[in-house]
């Protein structure tokens, strides 16, 4: 498990979701392509609306009546239409690779045995549950609490990747020293999203947990309970998990990284919970000595401890045999599968059908191996050209953020300096790792699928865990290159752009520089603003949680991220839920200051060239235009209710016109009047970097 402090473009969640109309894929010999939609598309407006009274509409109305969500995905958007071109495409690399008879190309066999092992659904039919019964009978035979520790290292290492069991564990950067690292234990082990689908006592939530009773409560009875057992084993799993998620973190709190923050040696973890046997654990795990340890989450280690005692051995048994069989149910057989899907798609996030199995089969090799099939992906999709281009766009970004720094009004000279230097000191990774991961030690069969599953989990952990101690990799990327997404990691202090995400219709070679800056640009200035947020300006330029900012100035910045806090709070998600502005403000103001720093970087890129308009629109609205259109997108309403919690950005509609209420510039290239709607009164403007 990694614990990286990585702030996203889009959502990880709509990377996860997977959009996808089943369109056919290529035949099985045919060389793989992806198909082409321009970055800025006319069709996907609708004229008929008012620029100035809903931009977002305006841009993307067309958009939103030709693309409604497919049956098997919970969202749709332009993001997901491309990640799902994407799998389209890899899947015919991977049937390519399931069929190669070339044994010695091994990165080919390795995601070609794994992903015809996720193919065979008669053979996961018939093995039933002949791979998971080591692990029901190892919790069955379970002695006593204090053996916990053996059982659940074992049971973590091959969930890896996957909802942690009982607690998270791995490597981390020392938050006082990012070129250490060191072991950290964080909260976990929760079947519903997030601690307050637990906790909230509104009518929704009472009825979530209801059906996750049921959902628990069908698991069981899939195991082999009967029915009056398996709703009694429901309750107890339902009671553990609510004690669990009350000691727990909020979303928002743990964006507040001196709160993650408890350093001590491994003895301190110990006397702070003293009813789990760490040394145990750590020793199963064949952990590297452990000179420093982070305890993420103090008070759910300590109630840990104490339900060791208090909670009796059966109920433990329990709540882990619950957990063996739900996290692995995605790889069992059908009728697993339809529970899981049943629960965690259809119930809570409104998917009308089961994506088709190729497609999770696709993005399950992408997860499990991402590396390995990202080489063939890059290969293909990404020439040096292209990395080219990017680079020296994310180069013009940079500039623009350094002018804007410096030209800063509030800002004093001194903070001025320090984020000068941090932002210097940011690296920039474009499109996929200089050098790839070595999966040698992976061995996988063609006929057992969860096998495969818990072989590339133990693979990963034993990675993770063997980065204790060692020097950190400045060159480690943690998204696979087919990613449709972008990150900031504060720790490292690196923006990281796949090459999944600079693709038509986001980076659009053949199309002319206002809407590729409006899009693209915006998302490299989304990353860098990441570094300046109110999370990442916590860190400097080493990429050190450390305060770089005079009281006064800290100040000045506080009361400006507030202004985009109120104004996103006042927004409405879905029926009754608002935004959680202080979960979102991150991205928010990412968001913001991304977007004027590509207006200026684009105004100073293309100084010298002949700005003209095409089809009818200036260049300034086609780059707002373009901006809009990243972004197009439809929701179900229990995906909106669902991000409310636990997702940081903001809905789409809100991303949009949320930024340019607050660009003076937006509102002079439409002719935008004060009292409409995309026009805010300029004393309520908010203006961050
Ligand atoms: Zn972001």
């Amino acid at each position: 498990m990694n614990f990286t402090r990585i702030l996203c473009a889009c959502s990880l969640l709509a990377a996860l979701s997977i959009p996808a109309a089943a369109q056919t894929a290529p035949a099985t010999g045919q060389e793989p392509a992806l198909p082409y939609s321009p970055s800025l598309n006319l069709s996907s407006m609708d004229k008929s609306i008012d620029p100035c009274a809903n931009f977002y509409q305006y841009a993307c109305g067309g958009w939103q009546k030709k693309n409604p969500i497919p049956p098997e995905q919970t969202s749709w958007s332009v993001y997901g239409k491309l990640y799902q071109d994407n799998l389209q495409f890899l899947r015919g690399i991977l049937e390519q690779a399931a069929e190669s008879k070339d044994t010695s190309d091994s990165t080919t066999q390795l995601i070609g045995s794994f992903y015809a092992a996720c193919m065979d659904e008669p053979g996961i039919e018939k093995r039933g549950l002949k791979t998971l019964q080591p692990q029901l009978d190892a919790v069955s035979a379970l002695q006593s609490a204090r053996d916990l520790a053996t059982l659940l290292a074992r049971l973590q290492l091959h969930t890896a990747g996957r909802r942690s069991i009982l607690f998270e564990s791995g490597s981390a950067q020392d938050l006082d020293n990012s070129e250490q690292q060191i072991a950290q234990v964080d909260q976990g082990g929760l079947g519903l999203p997030d601690r307050d689908y637990y906790t909230k006592e509104d009518a929704k939530s009472k009825e979530t947990r209801e059906r996750y009773v049921r959902h628990v409560q069908k698991i069981f009875e899939l195991l082999g309970d009967n029915p009056e057992t398996a709703e009694k084993n429901a309750d107890t799993v339902m009671r553990m998990e609510t004690a669990m998620a009350k000691s727990s973190l909020t979303q928002v709190e743990r964006r507040d990284p001196y709160k993650l923050k408890h350093q001590m040696e491994l003895s301190g973890l110990i006397e702070m919970a003293p009813n789990f046997d760490w040394q145990t654990y750590y020793r199963e795990l064949q952990y590297p000595k452990i000179a420093l340890l982070n305890v993420a989450s103090p008070e759910f280690f300590k109630h840990l401890s104490a339900a060791l005692t208090a909670e009796p051995l059966a109920a433990w048994k329990t709540y882990l045999r619950f957990h063996v069989a739900d996290t692995a149910a995605p790889y069992l057989a059908s009728a697993f599968v339809r529970e899981d899907f049943e629960f965690r798609r259809k119930y809570l996030r409104g998917a009308k059908e089961i994506q088709p199995r190729w497609e999770r089969c696709v993005i399950n090799t992408d997860r499990n191996l991402g590396e390995a099939l990202g080489q063939a992906y890059v290969r293909k999709v990404f020439s040096p050209q292209l990395k080219q281009e990017t680079l020296q766009m994310v180069i013009h970004i940079e500039d623009a953020m350094e002018t804007r720094i410096q030209g800063l009004d509030w800002m004093s000279p001194e903070t001025k300096k320090q984020a000068l230097a941090k932002l210097h000191g940011i690296r920039n990774k474009i499109g996929y790792p200089d050098k790839w991961r070595d999966y040698s030690f992976v061995k996988l069969v063609r006929d057992d699928y969860l096998l495969d599953v818990q072989r590339a989990a133990e693979f990963e952990e034993r990675r993770d865990i063997a980065k204790v101690g060692a020097p950190v990799d400045h060159g480690e990327w943690e998204i696979t290159p087919p990613t449709v997404d972008a990150y900031y990691n504060a720790q490292m202090n690196d923006i990281n752009f796949p090459a999944g995400v600079l693709q038509p219709p986001l980076y659009d070679a053949k199309m002319d520089d206002a809407p590729n800056y409006g899009d693209t640009g915006g998302t490299i200035g989304h990353e860098l603003t990441h570094g300046f947020d109110d999370e990442g300006s916590q860190f400097d330029a080493k990429g050190n949680l450390k305060d770089w900012w005079t009281k006064g100035d800290r100040e000045k910045f506080d009361a400006r991220t507030s202004c985009v806090r109120d104004q996103y709070s006042s927004y409405t998600v879905v029926d009754e839920v608002h935004i959680n502005g202080a979960l979102t403000l991150g991205e928010d103001v990412a968001d913001l200051g991304g977007e004027i720093l590509a207006y200026m970087a684009w105004k100073s890129a293309t100084k010298d060239k002949d700005r003209k308009p095409i089809d009818g629109l200036t260049p300034e609205q086609r780059f707002f235009i373009g901006f809009a259109q990243w972004d197009c997108t439809n929701d179900r309403p229990e995906e909106l209710r669902m991000r409310a919690q636990v997702d940081p950005h903001s809905p789409s509609q809100y991303r949009i016109n949320g930024v340019l209420v607050n660009m003076p510039e937006f509102a002079q290239t439409f002719a935008c009047k004060q009292g409409q709607a995309m026009v805010k009164p300029p004393e309520k403007v908010c203006r961050v970097w």
